[in-house]
């Protein structure tokens, strides 16, 4: 996981070609490598969807998911993490600790997932490891321990110095596929010991072990900091630092050899947590391969013909023909086929165990995030929650012959992918496409002309508002209708105003208010009110951080009808709405922009005449990194203008911080 760049994708490729799984390299520059092979993945170089693999190190299988770095694409790193045993942070030499590396990290933190960091690109013009080194203390709470150092920086990076062992490795061959180990040059031997000090110390504040050897001035054994190091790392307590440049082929061995010694494997965690799916009491899960199946649906891939339904399984074991239980729906599903998978290729195979992650083709009622077992002992794992979109387009087929097409390609893709969403404007036919940002949307577009063979017409991408509302309203409606031969009425009072930004949507209803009536009626009002927040008074974007307190509710008649409810609580909503003061919000984004001094004045004068507020300024090296808080509506071509006020040497990243007042 890492910001766009930094070299995941090429590291992953080092890591299939040393452990065997591909006989020539790929690399993202000439489009070959493997892990990246969706059309689009090759053509911009940038990695879109998560791909799983897997390979033999020293005998034991190890599967990976390389991310996407773009924050567009930040559904792909959640799902991933919540499914992974550990991660491994690429970072930049240069550029250091990037805004989206911040993300992802923090994105780990959540699932507690034990993490190393990997300096990469250590040959680069620039590059520094104890800056990088520092940085990510600095920002993740001085966790980090370099348990390398690099030997040599920029074009003389010629190998790294194993803190641990004391070694200094190097790797030969055509292709680095070479480890060799040697005693530490007397040149180098200075900084290894003060670095190896350093490593000790870090260890030392958790370790009263090797606490006890530092204070006493003995030496530390490796063995001692390998087992302790291990103990940490699957604690989240210490993040071992690697050094390494993938693209030169140096230093990716000894971190594979690290994954397996101190990544925790399946096994190492013995209760995960997970509820009943009865009654969502909580229940562990443990790994073994006669207890009772349980496995995580955490991405598909649609297709017209069968769904390829990526899964990690924690518990029994699964084989093609099996039965499984799918509590959401309360139904069987029958496993067709399993298959290995490794990125694009898969290979079938007959049962799978705990501990592993495998795609599965099956019936199309399974959807991203859903736990499948076996009925006798039905559980269920927390859902994944996805950020919403903030971007929308507009899309139509050039011919109206493709329409049914154009709602089935549109259809399998948002059944993909759960950061977008649809609707349709009845009107004009058109269909309205939202996602995380341009690049998320410009890459749908492509992928249905590309796989899809579509031709559409698409429209200028739109800020996804909200709406608030900014006063009290209170409202009384009735309803006195027939419905299905008989008359209905229904008539209540509610109380519509903002809560705290943030705080969500709410509905209560105020003692006794609710006492004249049937709980199924309060049921049903309840619905109908938070479903008509959906809507706003002013553009009906939904409505975010409001409270509806019911005050009154009643129906004279013997047996109240909930439709009746439902429709007066719609009524009463949607008046109450445009009674509260209603206002727009906009999605306001957290800017990062990268430039040479020399731009600095040019690009700053630019993001003031968009409206933003500078709030820092950062120098590293001679580039200088500024902090800027900007709507999205002001970002739109920003590449463009930035580039013209750079000539073409800035760079810029931005995500989604919060929603604001539209002035
Ligand atoms: P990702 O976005 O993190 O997957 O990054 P990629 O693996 O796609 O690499 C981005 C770019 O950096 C490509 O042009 C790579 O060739 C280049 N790159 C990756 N690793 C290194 C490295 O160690 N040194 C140098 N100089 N370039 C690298
Ligand atoms: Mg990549």
């Amino acid at each position: 996981m890492a910001h766009i760049d930094a070299g995941k994708t090429t590291t992953t490729e080092r890591i299939l070609f040393y452990s065997g799984k591909v006989y020539r390299i790929g690399e993202v520059d000439e489009g070959t490598a493997s892990m990246d092979w969706m059309d689009q993945e090759q053509e911009r170089g940038i990695t879109i969807t998560s791909a799983a693999t897997s390979c033999y190190w020293k005998d034991h299988r190890v599967a990976i998911i390389d991310t996407p770095g773009h924050v567009d694409f930040t559904a792909e790193v959640e799902r991933s993490l919540r499914v992974l045993d550990g991660a491994v942070a690429v970072f930049c030499a240069v550029g250091g600790v990037e805004p989206q590396s911040e993300t992802v990290w923090h994105q780990a933190d959540r699932y507690r997932l034990p993490r190393f960091a990997f300096i990469n690109k250590l040959d680069r013009i620039g590059a520094t490891f104890p800056r990088v080194l520092r940085e990510i203390n600095d920002k993740f709470g001085n966790c980090a321990a370099a348990v390398q150092i690099p030997v040599g920086i920029e074009s003389a990076f010629s190998g790294i110095i194993d803190l641990v062992t004391r070694e200094y490795l190097t790797f030969e061959g055509d292709a680095g596929e070479q480890v060799v180990r040697q005693p530490i040059p007397a040149e180098h031997q200075a900084a290894a010991d003060t670095a190896r000090l350093e490593l000790i110390e870090r260890l030392a504040d958790h370790s009263d072990d090797i606490a006890l050897r530092f204070l006493e001035g003995e030496d530390v054994p490796a063995d001692l900091l390998q087992s302790e190091l291990r103990r940490l790392v699957r604690d989240c307590r210490i993040v071992p630092v690697f050094a390494g440049s993938a693209k030169r082929n140096i230093g990716v061995q000894p971190l594979l050899d690290a994954v397996l010694a101190w990544f925790p494997s399946p096994e190492d965690i013995p209760d995960i947590p997970a509820m009943s799916a009865k009654d969502h009491e909580p229940a562990t899960i443990h790994p073994d391969s006669d207890a009772p199946f349980v496995g995580f649906v955490f991405k598909l891939v649609a297709s017209t013909t069968a769904d390829l339904y990526y899964m990690r399984t924690y518990a029994g074991t699964l084989k093609i023909g099996d039965s499984v239980y799918l509590p959401r729906t309360n139904s069987m599903v029958r496993v067709k086929r399993l298959l290995r998978l490794y990125a694009k290729q898969v290979e079938p195979i007959d049962q799978v165990g705990p501990g592993d992650i495998v795609g599965l083709i099956g019936p199309k009622d399974i959807v991203t995030g859903d736990t499948l077992c076996v009925r006798h002992k039905a559980v269920i794992f927390e859902k994944m929650t996805f950020p919403e979109p903030v971007i929308s387009m507009a899309l139509e087929p050039r011919s109206t012959k493709d329409k049914d097409r154009l709602d089935e390609a549109l259809t399998l893709l948002t059944r993909e992918d759960p950061t977008l969403s649809l609707s349709r404007d009845e009107n004009t036919g058109q269909r309205l496409l939202s996602g995380m940002g341009e690049l998320h949307l410009e890459v749908l577009t492509h992928r249905l002309s590309r796989e899809h063979k579509l031709d559409v017409n698409v429209g200028r991408p739109q800020v996804v508002y909200r709406e608030t509302v900014t006063s009290e309203a209170e409202v009384s409606e009735s309803f006195d209708r027939e419905i299905a031969g008989s008359r209905a009425r229904a008539s209540l009072t509610l109380r519509l105003g903002p809560a705290e930004r943030g705080a969500g949507e709410s509905f209560e209803a105020e003692p006794g208010a609710a006492a004249g009536i049937p709980p199924e009626m309060l049921a049903a009002v309840r619905e109908s009110a938070l479903e008509s927040l959906g809507a706003g008074a002013v553009l009906g974007y939904p409505t975010v951080d409001v409270a509806v307190r019911l005050t009154e509710a009643s129906s004279p008649d013997q047996t109240p009808n909930d439709l009746a409810f439902r429709a007066v609580a719609g009524m009463a909503v949607r008046r109450a709405l445009e009674a509260a003061s209603p206002a727009l919000l906009e999605p306001v984004m957290d800017v990062e922009v990268i430039v040479p001094d020399e731009f600095m004045g040019e690009v700053i004068g630019d993001l003031n005449s968009r409206g933003g507020r500078v709030e820092e300024v950062q120098a590293r090296g001679s580039a200088r990194i500024i902090k800027v808080f900007l709507p999205l509506s002001k970002m739109f071509g920003y590449a463009t203008d930035l580039r013209s006020a750079s000539q073409g040497r800035g760079t810029f990243s931005m995500q989604f911080s919060h929603y604001d007042f539209k002035n």
